[in-house]
C-alpha cells in the first residue's frame, strides 16, 4: 500500500537526543542548534522536557530555553512532560504544545516513572482537562507501544486502552514510541492497522529508536501503513535513559533522505540538515555510526 505524498517530521534530538548527553549544553548553544534546523525547514520541534531537574540535569533549562525559541514564526514547539508537576511547570512557562509520555507496560513505565502503567493513566484523567482548558496542544505519547523487554509484546487491547484515556480528556493526537528500538517492520503492520480501525479519526504519529538497525525498516512499514508524521533526531543522538543496551533515535537526515528517494515531501532541505548535522555533531562530540552524509555519492 502507497503511503501518502507529504509527511511532517517532529524533530525530538534537543530532547530525546541531548537528554542522554551529561556534558551541559550551553541554553544559548540549544537555541542556536533549533535556529540551525529551523533554518533547514524543520516546523516541529520537541525542545526539552519539563521532568524533575534532579533526573535529568541537561534539561534543567526547559523554561530558560523555551523564552529563547518562542518567537520564531512558523516554528511549532513543544516539551514533553512526564507527570502533574511536569505539566505545571510547562503550562508556567507558557508552553502551547505537550507530550504527555505513559508506558504501555508497568515495568517499562515503573522504569520510566516509579509508578503502574494505570497510576499514570489516573493522573491524566484527573488532571488531563487541565492541560485543553489551559490552550494548550495534547500529544499523549505511549512508551513501549511496541514491545517491552521485560513483558514483551503489548496487546492491542491494552494500547487502545491506554488511548482511549488519551482520548476521553478532549482532542489528543497518539504517539506510537518504539522507545527501545525493539519494533520491526512486520510488529508494525500487526499493529498499527488495528489501531486505525479502533481509532478512524485519530492523529498519529511514530516515534522510532535504531537501536537494533531497524528504525528505518519500520519507518518505511509505517509509512506504508498509512502513518504521516515522524518523530525523529538529528545525526541520531538519543536512546532511553533508561533502556537496558545504549542507541540512538531513528536519524532525522536518513529519515528525510528515505523520503526524497521515495518522493515523498518533508519541507525539509537535506543539504542544510547535514550541514546542521555536522554542526550538532562538533558540539555534543558524539562519533556516531555512519550515517548518510553524502547522499548522491557512494
Ligand atoms: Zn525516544
Amino acid at each position: 500500500m502507497p503511503g501518502a505524498k507529504e509527511v511532517t517530521i517532529v524533530e525530538v534530538g534537543p530532547r530525546d537526543g541531548f537528554q542522554n548527553l551529561a556534558a551541559f549544553i550551553p541554553t544559548e548553544r540549544k537555541a542556536e542548534i533549533i535556529e540551525k534546523l529551523a533554518e533547514a525547514g524543520v516546523k516541529k520541534i520537541e525542545f526539552s522536557s519539563f521532568v524533575h531537574p534532579k533526573w535529568i540535569p541537561q534539561l534543567a533549562d526547559a523554561a530558560d530555553l523555551y523564552r529563547l525559541i518562542k518567537g520564531r514564526p512558523g516554528l511549532e514547539l513543544r516539551a514533553l512532560i512526564p507527570n502533574e508537576k511536569g505539566l505545571e511547570r510547562a503550562i508556567e512557562s507558557g508552553v502551547k504544545e505537550i507530550t504527555w509520555v505513559v508506558g504501555a507496560t508497568d515495568s517499562g513505565n515503573t522504569a520510566n516513572l516509579n509508578m503502574t502503567t494505570e497510576q499514570s493513566l489516573e493522573i491524566i484523567r484527573r488532571v488531563g482537562k487541565r492541560v485543553h482548558g489551559a490552550g494548550v496542544k495534547l500529544y499523549g505519547a505511549i512508551a513501549y507501544a511496541l514491545g517491552d523487554p521485560v513483558e514483551g509484546d503489548v496487546p492491542l487491547a491494552r494500547l487502545i486502552h491506554v488511548i482511549e484515556v488519551f482520548r476521553s480528556i478532549g482532542d489528543t493526537a497518539i504517539s506510537l514510541a518504539d522507545s527501545i528500538g525493539i519494533a520491526s517492520p512486520q510488529k508494525i503492520r500487526d499493529t498499527i492497522p488495528g489501531l486505525f480501525r479502533a481509532f478512524p479519526d485519530a492523529r498519529w504519529s511514530i516515534h522510532l529508536h535504531n537501536i537494533l538497525g531497524l528504525g528505518i525498516a519500520n519507518a518505511l512499514a509505517a509509512w506504508e501503513c498509512g502513518v504521516t508524521v515522524f518523530e525523529s533526531s538529528i545525526a541520531g543522538l538519543g536512546g532511553c535513559p533508561y533502556a537496558p543496551y545504549p542507541g540512538g533515535n531513528v536519524a532525522t537526515e536518513e529519515l528525510v533522505y528515505m523520503f526524497n528517494k521515495l518522493g515523498v515531501s518533508t519541507g525539509i532541505d537535506l543539504d542544510r540538515l547535514i550541514a546542521a548535522r555536522d554542526w550538532v555533531r562538533s558540539i555534543v562530540g558524539e562519533k556516531p555510526p555512519k550515517q548518510v552524509g553524502h547522499p548522491e555519492g557512494t
